[in-house]
């Protein structure tokens, strides 16, 4: 017999908000009531109004937990999906204790003053959401998420060990403009910015910003600029993937987008430290922020594909096995489906399919919980069925490592 359908609040009607919403308004059968909220009810009720689906919607500060808990008492939502930002993922999973719902987000916690996002701050929740009887899934976006479940998946299926993993995000698309970015342009340019970072041999290694790059002949897309970043995910894989010797994270960036970010940084910018101006104080990358293009908007003019996922080597059956298992995804057909570019299409299809995992009970366990740590299957099929479909390709297990 299926579940009762469940009600989701989903808190950010962002680029990624958006994707959420209409995905699972697609899906009434898990889905049966639907909440948005955000900072701004207006943009909730601009993407209600895109759905043929009653979508109810509220406004809510996520800073502040007595009134998400009173917002929650009030609706009674059985899961939490937060896709408001990074800095809200406390006071968010404070909330869901207080009132008894389960959580999800797509990206680990972040403070606001230091460019230093961990899943320190949030895996020591995992005690007081397992009393409370509530699930936390952390990171169910692309990368991190649909990123760990393919290494879940390929240990499952392809390995009986694990011993280099290469995580490759390639966006080919074009929206036109000098600069945007095609998420949160804050959150984006922190990550961008900071010193890049490996996993090798029980250590973490570092490199200057965007120090290590090469070209790369992606399929579908061809050859593109792979830069070497720290990502979130694999600070989760190198603990829960045994037998891993290496772990490496690579993103595509043109030299258009390079050489502007290159000038924002040299003339301070980018900088999260507030300065005087004024007699005010501002923080310059979040006064950029408000003059770059929302990422939402980004939608109709993006152009191209994306090509997300991992090279992953090891030993099955005493052999070496090299495989690339990957999505591809095209802006334009996302648009028509949901009015967003890939970026946030490939973020919310995850973020829905978390909330499906919890609301079917295919993956519902008490706790705190990285993607990796649940069954990869039902997970995987419900990619193909949801509009990211993927494939594995097995490589020449001698052929030359990405760097
Ligand atoms: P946007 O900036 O487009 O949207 C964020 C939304 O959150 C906005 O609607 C904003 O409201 C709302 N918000 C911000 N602060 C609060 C608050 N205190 N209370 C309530 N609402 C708030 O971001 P995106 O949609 O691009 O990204 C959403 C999340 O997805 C981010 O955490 C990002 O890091 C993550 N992400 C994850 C990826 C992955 O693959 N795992 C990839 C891309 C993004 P307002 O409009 O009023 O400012």
């Amino acid at each position: 017999m299926n579940p009762e359908p469940k009600h989701v609040l989903i808190i950010g009607a962002g680029g990624v908000g958006r994707v959420v919403v209409h995905k699972c308004a697609q899906v009434p059968e898990v889905f049966g009531k639907i909440t948005l909220a955000s900072r701004t009810k207006a943009k909730c009720d601009q993407i209600a109004a895109e759905i043929d689906y009653p979508i109810d919607t509220r406004a809510v500060d996520a800073d502040n937990v007595a009134e998400t808990v009173a917002l929650m008492r009030e609706i009674k939502p059985d899961l939490l999906i937060n896709v408001a930002l990074p800095y809200q993922d406390l006071t968010l999973m404070e909330a869901c204790l207080e009132a008894g719902v389960h959580y999800i987000d797509t990206a680990n916690y972040e403070p606001k003053d230091e460019a230093r996002f961990s899943y320190e701050y949030q895996w020591p929740y995992h005690q007081r959401f397992k009393d409370a009887g509530l699930m936390a899934l952390l990171g169910s976006g692309f990368d991190p998420g649909v990123t760990n479940v393919f290494s879940a998946y390929a240990l499952k299926h392809y390995f009986d060990e694990i011993h280099y993993i290469d995580i490759l995000d390639c966006n080919a698309g074009d929206h036109g403009l000098p600069f945007a970015t095609n998420f949160n342009p804050e959150i984006n340019i922190r990550e961008i910015t900071a010193k890049g970072r490996y996993w090798e041999a029980g250590e973490w290694k570092e490199t200057d910003p965007l120090e290590w790059h090469r070209p790369y002949d992606f399929p579908v897309v061809g050859e593109k600029e792979i830069y070497l970043l720290y990502h979130e995910e694999m600070e989760s894989l190198v603990k829960h993937i045994p037998g891993l010797k290496r772990i490496r994270f690579w993103m595509t960036f043109g030299q258009k987008y390079i050489t502007h970010l290159n000038v924002l940084q040299n003339v301070g910018m980018t900088s999260i430290e507030p300065i005087d101006f004024q007699g005010q104080k501002i923080v310059p990358i979040e006064f950029l922020r408000a003059v770059l293009p929302d990422p939402a908007s980004l939608g109709p003019l993006t152009k191209g594909k994306t090509v997300i996922g991992n090279i992953i080597e090891g030993i099955k059956d005493g052999k070496k096995r090299k495989i690339y298992i990957y999505n591809v995804c095209d802006h334009e057909e996302c648009y028509a489906e949901v009015k967003s570019q890939a970026i946030s299409y490939t973020t919310g299809v995850p973020a829905m399919i978390g909330g499906k995992m919890l609301a079917t009970g295919a993956w519902m366990k008490p706790g705190v919980w990285n993607m990796e740590q649940n069954d990869p299957d039902p997970f995987m099929d419900a990619l193909n069925q949801h509009g990211l479909p993927w494939e594995v390709v097995e490589l020449d297990p001698d052929s030359p490592p990405v760097w």
